[in-house]
């Protein structure tokens, strides 16, 4: 049972010739709403790769409106356990605005809603869920104190953990002694060892310093080239496929969801990674979010 939990959220998506400024109202052509949020991206692309066998969990909380309901029913298309989806009367999904102009800069607003009310109580109501995890993938957009404790549960149960550490944030180091394997890209492996991550040499230094704080798996992203792995099985660059990318949105956490998939079907290290690799290089050559996403068919 493979279980991820973490954030869901709506964008809405506006392209413009420039981007409005105070008391400006401007017209958009171009509207798009994207299913997005890093927890429910995992989570799609984890059901999307996996065999149709597995069971996937997602964990996470919404508000009690439409935007919940459309994003709940495009989930259970893809094979998606429900059981862990809260929706909260009284708050909103999270969502985002985003504005895009022409040059694709761009001006955004989030509101976490329902994300911020996944308190460790709230995480209890899924205890038995998390007891039978195999796997566990989380990322730092829910609050940390339940990214923490969610950790612990499957680790103490004697599952096995991930932890996308992203969006960067400084969440102390107690976390990582419940981390089986950490997946920074380079900005955030920045952020916790002070390393500027931009080549193998000054990851695998950086790796070493996330090692001494537990994780004995270190995979540092490093956007077209790959990733850098760091274990006792293997250590070394992963290539990603050279593709013509249009959209880095969720490559991430395709690349995230894949490795998951891959490590539990006892897939060596490397052949993970490489899945991972050519499954978020497939990502990034299509527009948006969870659609972006590719399904398993097209990897094997
Ligand atoms: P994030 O999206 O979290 O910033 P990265 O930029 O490191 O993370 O990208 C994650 C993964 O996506 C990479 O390890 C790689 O597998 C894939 N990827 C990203 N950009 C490209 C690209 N231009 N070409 C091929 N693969 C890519």
């Amino acid at each position: 049972r493979l279980v991820i939990l973490g954030s869901a959220n709506v964008d809405h998506v506006m392209s413009f010739e420039y981007l409005p400024t105070t008391g400006q109202t401007l017209m958009s052509q171009n509207y798009r709403i994207e299913h997005g949020g890093k927890g429910a991206n995992q989570a799609v692309a984890v059901a999307r790769l996996c065999s149709p066998s597995t069971r996937v969990d997602f964990i996470c909380h919404l508000g009690n409106d439409t935007l919940a309901h459309d994003m709940c029913h495009s989930w259970k298309l893809d094979g998606i356990h429900s059981d862990g989806v809260s929706k909260i009367d009284n708050l909103s999904t999270g969502s985002a605005l985003i504005f895009i102009d022409k040059n694709g800069e761009n001006s955004i607003g989030v509101a976490p809603g329902a994300n911020d009310n996944l308190s460790v109580k709230a995480l209890m109501e899924h205890q038995e869920l998390l007891s039978r995890a195999d796997w566990l993938l989380t990322q730092l957009e829910s609050p940390t104190p339940t990214v923490i404790e969610a950790l612990k549960l499957v680790k103490q149960q004697g599952g096995k953990t991930i932890l996308n550490p992203a969006p960067a944030k400084n969440i102390g180091t107690e976390i990582y002694k419940w981390v089986d394997i950490i997946t920074p890209n380079e900005t955030e492996a920045e952020a916790i060892t002070g390393i500027e991550v931009h080549d193998e040499d000054s990851a695998a230094f950086a790796a070493q310093i996330l090692h001494s704080h537990g994780p004995s798996i270190v995979i540092i992203t490093l956007g077209a080239r790959g990733a850098y792995v760091s274990s006792a099985e293997f250590s070394g660059l992963v290539a990603a496929p050279n593709v013509m990318a249009i959209d880095t949105v969720a490559a991430g956490d395709t690349f995230n969801g894949a490795l998951l998939v891959g490590l539990s079907q006892e897939h060596a290290l490397f052949d993970a990674v490489t899945f991972a690799n050519k499954a978020a290089a497939i990502t990034v050559t299509r527009q948006g979010a969870q659609r972006s996403i590719p399904y398993r068919d097209c990897l094997v």
